[in-house]
């Protein structure tokens, strides 16, 4: 899956097109999962293509005495995290002194570039936009934000200029696993206590960028890859981020991966940018696991692992189907367990359910509770399955799929995960006509 970057200095519009590119879809995805969580990642998608967008500029307020500091961090995490950067330009200023620092960094960059210049909305401004030939980025888009045109030609170019990506070719069906979480929760410390000093790696797969690589390991009994990333290694330099920043470093590995092993550090609790990350991987129909980190250092009698459990899975809702372990890295607690825990999610994504067993016990849980009648119509539900999919989706036949909500949606998800384990795995219900 390609990542795009959008980036420019604040209000020159990256956020509106950042809008236009994954309104579409976003609105399909929360329709089904009822949540958005996350303002400056989405999907999108342009014949037929997919991709992400990142719009590196959500964390940067919107004035304009931005410093020259943040916009560079902006632009280096373009420039690490995305296959395309999408550079916005205002041709209303004309170039700014902050352009001109931005360009400069894309000039360097070996990865396509595409400067776009916005408010072009007539012969006059097309006229203007010449301009923007002396940042030396050559060839630009012009387009209008708010009213869309231009958009079209600078999809098909974006579409154009995603590298050509070898297909790895994955021959064993080894679970992928992520490791993710802020910075100091101790990530790095799981995986050196997790993969021990020695490195028990048998083969290095190239990923299908530069900077994801897929390792494969061998370990208790276990065999997985690791999904390592420049997010990961980088992380000396991660630590002092920003908050948005540290999250979207995680873009990469989430996308890579099968499940994430989201690491949280249980002095500081379930906090923002670990909720963050974990939307992440639920919007991706990712596996999640989560490991409370350090859990050595938490006085065991004002805080039992069972109101921690508690506190958690509050701000999980409505996804809170997830294994939560309590782990420490330092002393090497539990992480067997946690290894273990993993394998059962990757199991559990995995898991295909026969038509007939699907049907048998589901139509048994509808009889005994049917979807409530609506303007005096009764809603018949006949016949189920599991789609053959890559990540657990149920379909349900009705006779009147319109009148099937949301609530209904959700206690037939309980009860699938009442009687198989799904456990840390999102799912997705449809209603269809029958
Ligand atoms: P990363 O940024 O997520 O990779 O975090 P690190 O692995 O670098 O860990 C950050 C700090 O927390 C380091 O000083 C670790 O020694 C410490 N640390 C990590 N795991 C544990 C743990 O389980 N218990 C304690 N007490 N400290 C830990």
């Amino acid at each position: 899956n390609n990542i795009v970057a959008i980036v420019g200095r604040p209000n020159v519009g990256k956020s509106t097109l950042f809008n236009r590119l994954i309104q579409r879809r976003e609105a399909i995805v929360d329709s089904v999962s009822g949540v958005t969580r996350d303002r400056n990642y989405g999907k999108s998608e342009w014949n037929g293509k997919e991709f992400s967008v990142i719009d590196t500029g959500g964390y940067v307020r919107g004035s304009d005495d931005v410093f020259e500091g943040e916009i560079r961090k902006q632009v280096e995490l373009a420039i690490d995290e995305a296959d395309v950067i999408i550079f916005v330009v205002d041709v209303e200023e004309g170039i700014t002194p902050m352009d001109e620092t931005v360009a400069k960094l894309l000039r360097k960059v070996t990865k396509p570039v595409l400067l776009a210049v916005n408010k072009v909305d007539n012969a006059m401004r097309e006229k203007d936009a010449v301009e923007f030939y002396n940042l030396g980025l050559g060839e630009y888009f012009t387009f209008a934000s708010i009213s869309g045109s231009g958009t079209g030609d600078l999809l098909d170019a974006l579409i154009e200029a995603f590298p050509e990506k070898p297909e790895v070719e994955v021959k064993e069906d080894l679970p992928r696993f992520a490791v993710v979480g802020r910075p100091n929760a101790g990530k790095s410390s799981f995986i050196n206590a997790l993969i021990g000093k020695d490195r028990y790696i048998v083969t290095d797969i190239a990923g299908t960028t530069r900077d994801a690589i897929d390792t494969k390991f061998d370990r208790f009994g276990f065999e997985f890859n690791l999904v390592d990333t420049a997010g990961i290694r980088r992380k000396a330099k991660v630590k002092e981020d920003l908050e948005f920043y540290s999250v979207m470093r995680s873009v990469r590995a989430i996308e890579h991966a099968d499940i994430c092993i989201l690491v949280i550090d249980a002095t500081r609790g379930f906090e923002g940018q670990d909720q963050s990350i974990f939307w992440l991987a639920e919007k991706n129909r990712k596996g999640v696991v989560i490991l409370v980190n350090k859990w050595d250092l938490v006085e065991k009698d004002t805080m039992s692992t069972r109101d921690y459990e508690e506190k958690i899975k509050k701000e999980l809702m409505p996804f809170t189907d997830v294994p939560i372990l309590f782990v420490s890295a330092l002393t090497k607690q539990r992480l067997l367990k946690a290894l273990e825990a993993t394998v059962q999610v990757f199991e559990n994504r995995k898991q295909r359910i026969s038509t007939s067993k699907f049907n048998e016990y589901m139509l048994k849980v509808i009889e005994a509770y049917p979807p409530p009648a609506m303007k005096g119509k009764y809603v018949k539900i006949k016949y189920c399955m599991q789609l053959p999919t890559q990540t657990p989706q149920f379909v349900f036949f009705a006779n009147l799929p319109q009148y099937v909500k949301e609530p209904y949606k959700r206690y037939l998800e309980n009860k699938i995960r009442e009687k198989w384990d799904f456990a840390g795995v999102p799912i997705d219900i449809y209603i269809r006509e029958k």
